[in-house]
């Protein structure tokens, strides 16, 4: 069976108006020349342009699909929140929360971007596809169901999840969050549910700040199936593997979903602006074999990924295709330069051994 790949352009056409990095031009921060806000549509239209050039996308199973409708969003979101988003789109753009500016018709991109996220579990739920990649944007992980932010306009993965539990039946999943900031939108859907199993793999304290405790566990229904893991900053390659070897897999094994979805930010790679870890794009591959190992263990191979952070422009592509040569079985010829770089400047073995330890601690606790 092929793997599944879901894209749709007008996903970047969404803008985020004028900024720098992450605030908004004024006072001391200029306007910047040739940059602006971080989270650009560059760094997803350089990936499929990697996957296009290289003849992977040629490969794959490639659809569009239709946006979340206003019932799909409402599983997941209250009212309130989506007529505020939908009347400021309408006027122009704004902010409806925290981090996340958007400019004209950015609800309706926004819903097409959950719409690639909720095609694309249907569509392996319904057994089109073993596995899939939505290209979803913008992102989806930070936001909450009464607010945006951090660039998260919709929760695309649970408004996604819930349509295929109502259309579909789908029972358990486990959601594992690789994106080098905590999925606090998604850990907030579930926190006091037990039917989905929310992990976070993410730099201590990055974003949101003080945010993504080891001890935030779930709450009522749901002890226990909240699972964070915070690494310390400048953790590499090895930090990565040691988390998914310590905590990811024994716990998605006990939990025994019956789909696993990715949540596949790619920032955690070490030249990311919004981020201190120094991962590269054969940790991404490793990270999606583990998981795939995984799946075809605990649910017959169903795996979901889809996109989320990754804001260094030039080498997210070659972290995605990393992740999409996997998912797919299809090694293409492109060899990533930064690769051997960040191999080169990865920590000590003391600090490893460290954060290691750090991580049997929390495994035993
Ligand atoms: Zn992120």
């Amino acid at each position: 069976m092929t793997t599944a790949f879901y894209f749709d352009e007008r996903c970047l056409w969404h803008t985020t108006g004028e900024h720098a990095l992450i605030l908004p031009v004024g006072g001391y921060v200029q306007p910047p020349a040739g940059g602006g806000h971080a989270e650009s549509p560059e760094s997803k239209r350089r990936l499929k342009n990697l996957m296009d050039v290289s003849g992977l996308t040629a490969q794959l199973d490639v659809q569009t699909a239709d946006p979340v409708t206003r019932e799909d969003m409402e599983r997941v979101h209250p009212a309130s929140y989506l007529d505020r988003f939908k009347e400021m789109s309408d006027a122009g753009g704004g902010n409806a929360g925290i981090y996340s500016p958007f400019g004209s018709g950015s609800f309706e991109i926004a819903a097409l971007s959950a719409g690639l996220a909720k095609t694309a579990i249907s569509r392996v739920m319904t057994g089109g596809a073993q596995n899939a990649y939505a290209l979803s944007r913008p992102p989806g992980h930070h936001c909450l169901p009464e607010q945006s932010m951090g660039f998260c306009l919709l929760a695309n993965i649970p408004i996604a999840i819930e349509a295929a539990r109502a259309n579909h039946g789908l029972g358990k999943v486990a959601i594992l969050d690789w994106d080098v900031h905590h999925g606090n939108g998604t850990q907030a859907v579930y926190y006091d549910r037990a039917d989905t199993l929310t992990i976070s793999i993410h730099q201590e304290g990055c974003f949101p700040p003080g945010q993504g405790t080891a001890e935030e566990t779930g709450a009522g229904a749901g002890e226990g199936a909240n699972l964070n893991i915070p690494l310390l900053p400048g953790g590499g390659h090895q930090a990565y593997l040691d988390a998914m070897e310590l905590l990811v897999l024994p716990a998605i094994r006990d939990f025994a979903p019956d789909l696993i979805v990715v949540a596949s930010g790619l920032d955690a790679n070490a030249f990311d602006p919004l981020s201190r870890m120094q991962a590269h794009s054969g940790t991404f591959r490793e990270l999606t074999r583990m998981t795939m190992e995984l799946a075809k263990e605990v649910c017959a191979g169903r795996v979901v990924a889809v996109h989320e952070g990754g804001y260094a422009e030039v080498v997210v592509p070659f972290c995605g295709l990393a992740v999409l040569e996997e998912l797919s079985g299809i090694k293409t010829n492109v060899v990533d330069p930064f690769e051997e770089i960040t191999e080169g400047q990865q920590p000590a073995e003391d600090f490893v051994r460290f954060q290691r330890e750090r991580l049997r601690q929390q495994a035993a606790s």
